[in-house]
């Protein structure tokens, strides 16, 4: 798989913040979901980012049901992106998400942002959450992020080992998404 250039990256949040601003202009949306992926490295788009990007929508989706306005997913170079409107209150949309973050095998992994109509960013303190821990350590997540306390291999191997199991349990989320798989 290819690595992204700093300029690629760059670019990459400006677009998201584009589509974001399109979203939140929907008229019936109090909320907008934003689902990225946890993937350190050059190569954002690879197995393991797709299977714990589609993992995170179906329990989105899943969550979100009837109260959902539109959806959109993207699978860029770039990395794996997934939007969803809903007519839920942003904290309580919040507090939602964090709870698929915390039961799914692989929640660790899942990046859901969620934004009120102003384009604030709740947090998960706001709900009564702590920062996210490291994959690997017990600190906080940012922290060996800034420290370079593990290697990009380290987190990788982490990730893939996570990825294995979700895919040895979940066969009918294999079959699924077979021919998205097949191309990577
Ligand atoms: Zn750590």
């Amino acid at each position: 798989m290819e690595p992204i250039t700093l300029e690629e990256l760059l670019q990459s949040r400006d677009n998201r913040q584009e589509r974001q601003r399109r979203f939140l202009s929907e008229t019936n949306c109090k909320t907008l979901i934003c689902l990225t992926v946890v993937m350190p490295g050059s190569v954002k788009i690879n197995k393991e980012s797709l299977v714990i990007g589609l993992a995170a929508k179906d329990e989105i989706i899943k969550t979100f049901n009837k109260n959902t306005i539109d959806s959109e997913e993207h699978i860029l170079k770039t990395g794996y992106e997934f939007y969803l409107t809903t007519d839920i209150e942003p904290l309580k949309a919040k507090k939602l998400c964090c709870l698929i973050e915390e039961n799914h095998i692989l929640g660790r992994l899942f990046d859901i942002d969620i934004l009120d109509k102003n384009f604030n960013i709740i947090s998960r303190e706001q709900v009564g959450y702590e920062k996210r821990k490291c994959l690997l350590c017990d600190n906080e997540a940012r922290f060996c992020m800034r420290n370079f306390t593990h290697t990009t291999q380290e987190l990788l191997c982490r990730i893939k080992q996570l990825t294995d199991e979700f895919l040895t349990f979940s066969p009918e989320f294999s079959l699924k998404y077979q021919e998205i798989f097949n191309d990577f």
